[in-house]
C-alpha cells in the first residue's frame, strides 16, 4: 500500500502543470504550487504518508463537513434542514443565482451560502471554539489551529459571501436580530483552520468508521450525523464536479480551495491529499489525480466488486 501511495503522488506529478492557486483570497496566492502530499489512515492506527505531508494548508470548504456535523449536534436535524436544502446545484460553490431565482433557502450545506446558514445553526456560546475542538477530535491532533493571516485575508476580501449573507438575512433565512457579520466571522474562521494531509486522512478514517475513532474507541459524532455528512460529500463534495468525480473515483470526498481533499472509504480507510493548484471548478488538480489513481489501483470505488478491493 505504501508503494501505491508513493505511485499516486508520482502519477499526479507526471501531468503538465495547469491550473492556478486560489488568489481571490490574497493570502492563498502564496501557496507553493509544487507541493503534493498524500496520506492514508488505517483502522489499526497506522498512517501512511507520501510527499509533502508536513505542509499545512487551510481547510476552506472541507470545514463545511465539520460545521454541518456540529450544527446537527447542537440544533438537530429539523432545525438545520428547515433552513438549508439537500440538493446539489450544478453551480459554482460561491454562486448567488439560485438564492433569488429559486428560493433564498440555500440548496445544500456544501455551497458557501449553505455553509453560512449552517454556521448560524451552531447553538453554543463559542461556535468557532467548538468547531475547532471537533476538528481536533476528528483529526486526532490537539495542535490544530487557526491560520490568522488567511482568516484576516478572507474576512477583508469576502465580499461575495457577505453579499449572500445579507441577501439571505433580508429574506428571513438568517435571523434578523443578529448581525450578519457574526455568522460570516464564524464561517471565515472555520475555513481558515490549518491542517495537513495526514490530519485529513485521520478525519476520513473516523468518518469511514461512522463517527468512532477506531484507535481510541472515542465516539466523535453520532452515526446518523456522519451518514448525512458522507451523503453530501458524495452528492456535493466536489462542487459542480461532484458527478464526474463520483463516476471516476466513487469515494465520499470534500475539497477545499486551499488544495486539500478529505476522503472516507467506508470501513476501510481515510485519505487526505493536498496540491494547491486548482482546476476551473476550484478542486485540487493533483489531489483529484491521486484519488483517481488510488481508487482504481485499490478498487476503492463505493460500487467496486468486493474481490477487487486490495488488502
Ligand atoms: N473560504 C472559501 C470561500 O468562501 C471556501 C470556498 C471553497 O473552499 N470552495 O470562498
Amino acid at each position: 500500500m505504501q508503494k501505491l501511495l508513493d505511485d499516486s503522488v508520482t502519477y499526479a506529478k507526471s501531468f503538465p502543470k495547469t491550473g492556478a492557486v486560489a488568489s481571490y483570497i490574497p493570502e492563498l496566492a502564496k501557496a507553493d504550487p509544487t507541493r503534493y502530499g498524500a496520506a492514508i489512515a488505517l483502522p489499526n492506527g497506522r498512517t501512511l504518508i507520501s510527499g509533502d505531508t508536513d505542509v499545512p494548508f487551510t481547510m476552506q470548504s472541507i470545514s463545511k463537513v465539520v460545521s454541518l456535523i456540529l450544527a446537527l449536534q447542537t440544533s438537530g436535524y429539523d432545525a438545520v434542514f428547515k433552513r438549508v436544502g439537500m440538493e446539489p446545484t450544478g453551480d459554482a460553490f460561491n454562486s448567488i443565482i439560485r438564492l433569488e431565482t429559486n428560493t433564498a433557502k440555500p440548496s445544500n450545506p456544501m455551497i458557501n451560502a449553505g455553509a453560512i446558514v449552517v454556521a448560524s445553526c451552531i447553538q453554543c456560546e463559542h461556535p468557532f471554539e467548538a468547531m475547532l475542538q471537533l476538528t481536533r477530535k476528528f483529526c486526532g491532533n490537539d495542535q490544530i489551529e487557526l491560520n490568522e493571516a488567511v482568516y484576516l485575508s478572507e474576512k477583508k476580501e469576502g465580499k461575495r459571501n457577505r453579499a449572500m449573507a445579507y441577501f439571505m438575512q433580508s429574506e428571513g433565512i438568517l435571523p434578523s436580530d443578529v448581525d450578519v457579520e457574526y455568522y460570516l466571522d464564524q464561517y471565515f474562521r472555520m475555513c481558515s483552520v490549518s491542517v495537513t494531509a495526514p490530519d485529513l486522512a485521520r478525519m476520513g478514517m473516523v468518518l469511514a468508521n461512522n463517527g468512532v475513532n477506531p484507535v481510541t474507541g472515542e465516539r466523535v459524532a453520532e452515526g446518523w450525523q456522519v451518514r448525512i455528512a458522507k451523503t453530501f460529500m458524495v452528492t456535493c463534495g466536489l462542487y459542480d464536479s461532484s458527478g464526474a468525480f463520483a463516476v471516476k473515483v466513487g469515494i465520499p470526498s470534500k475539497s477545499g480551495v486551499g488544495g486539500g481533499i478529505l476522503s472516507a472509504v467506508e470501513k476501510r480507510m481515510g485519505i487526505g491529499v493536498f496540491h494547491p493548484m486548482l482546476d476551473a471548478k476550484g478542486n485540487s488538480i493533483g489531489g483529484v489525480r491521486m484519488l483517481e489513481f488510488l481508487s482504481q489501483r485499490m478498487g476503492l470505488h463505493m460500487f467496486s466488486e468486493p474481490e477487487t478491493v486490495a488488502g
